[in-house]
């Protein structure tokens, strides 16, 4: 199915340096596209949010309405990423503190956190936001990671999974939550940026904008069409550059991937992922990188983190019971698996088409 296509958005660059974001200017440019030979305008702004590039992409409204639209978005952005940072100082960091001492603390967007339990659940607990304590103990609660770092040892892991650390000990009444398990450590990362990004696109469709893009660093979502012409999106391989595959996005929908390509850690020669198996206590292994399409972000993200745990031999039974219609799985020696739904979406460049493995529908 190779076919030669032009995107709109190439889907790159997850996490970026606090040395990149000091030298990053934020920019708002109108800009025009051509698309299958017809000449369209796309309001398009950039700026540095959650630890990543966020790009914004509208049509159909002027600049004016899209420029305040945008404004409001990247406050609330800016709200979403200091309530639920994970290692500097927040509300959520507060909020772990109080945890870790049998106290309850207080979260005021429960909505994330009733989520998160949910998808805990659906996912048999392979994404599990309570492991924090794991996932600073590898050394993943840095913006700079460090590859000098000594890895942590098999009795240091061995301890914080024994201690077990779940979503379900989770209590919230209200605003107030409460963990039964000192060890619960709280870190959204897998999950917060999809959900943000619903959020984002929420408000633009209530501040009347119905044809927009948000690509946080990987995690995209769109709605609407640019005109006659849907959204195209590409999938940055995982080898580093160039493109895996580009997707037609049909209304609203969003794409996310987890990767192990840009936030890694090496040490004496071997990666690490960022992806923690809370079963384990050790990085995921096997897989350089999962899509999934869904409507909801929030599930997407979730999901393509899940899926990574899950690996090879399991991600089918994971995504259907997560209710995932679209995945594409890249292994570490570049063979693309895709369930087949998925394998009508994804268009691959013709000049660097790869081993596709289609399974069982899911
Ligand atoms: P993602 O890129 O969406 O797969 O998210 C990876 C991030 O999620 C990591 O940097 C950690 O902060 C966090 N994380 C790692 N392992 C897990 C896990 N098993 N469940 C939930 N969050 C995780
Ligand atoms: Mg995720």
């Amino acid at each position: 199915m190779p076919v030669p296509f032009i995107l709109d958005i190439l889907i790159q660059t997850k996490f970026l340096t606090k040395t990149f974001m000091k030298k990053f200017i934020s920019i708002s440019i109108l800009f025009v596209l051509l698309l299958n030979g017809c000449t369209q305008q796309v309001y398009q702004k950039q700026f540095y949010v959650f630890g990543t590039l966020v790009g914004v992409s509208i049509w159909g409204v002027s600049t004016e309405e899209a420029d305040t639209a945008v404004d409001v978005i990247i406050k609330d952005l800016q709200l979403m990423h200091h309530q639920w940072h994970a290692w500097d100082p927040s509300p959520l960091t507060d909020l772990n503190q109080a945890m870790a001492t049998g106290k309850s603390g207080i979260l005021t967007d429960t909505a994330l956190l009733i989520q998160a339990q949910q998808l805990y659940t659906l996912s048999d607990g392979l994404f599990n936001p309570a492991i924090g304590q794991l996932i600073s103990l590898w050394g993943f609660h840095k913006d700079d990671l460090s590859h000098t770092q000594a890895l942590p040892s098999q009795k240091q892991i061995s301890a914080l999974v024994a201690l077990n650390p779940r979503m379900d000990d989770i209590q919230i009444e209200n605003n107030q939550v409460l963990s039964h398990n000192r060890a619960v450590q709280l870190d959204f990362g897998a999950f917060a940026k999809g959900y943000a990004i619903d959020r984002a696109i929420k408000t633009l469709r209530q501040l009347g904008i119905q044809n927009a893009i948000i690509n946080a660093g990987g995690n995209l979502k769109a709605m609407g069409k640019k005109g006659d012409t849907s959204w195209v999106i590409g999938i940055r391989h995982p080898s580093g550059s160039g493109i895996l595959g580009g997707v037609v996005l049909n209304g609203e929908e969003s794409v996310i991937t987890s990767g192990n390509y840009e936030r890694f850690r090496e040490y004496q020669g071997v990666r690490y992922s960022h992806i923690i198996d809370p079963r384990t206590g050790n990085p995921a292994k096997g897989l350089s990188s999962v899509t999934v399409i869904a409507q909801s972000g929030a599930l997407a993200d979730a999901a393509s983190t899940a899926l990574t745990i899950a690996g090879l031999k399991d991600w089918h039974r994971i995504a259907r019971q997560m209710g995932i219609k679209y995945v594409m799985l890249v292994d570490d020696a570049g063979i693309v698996y895709v369930n087949p739904a998925m394998a009508k979406r994804v268009q691959f460049p013709a000049e660097q088409v790869p081993t596709i493995v289609v399974s069982e529908p899911l």
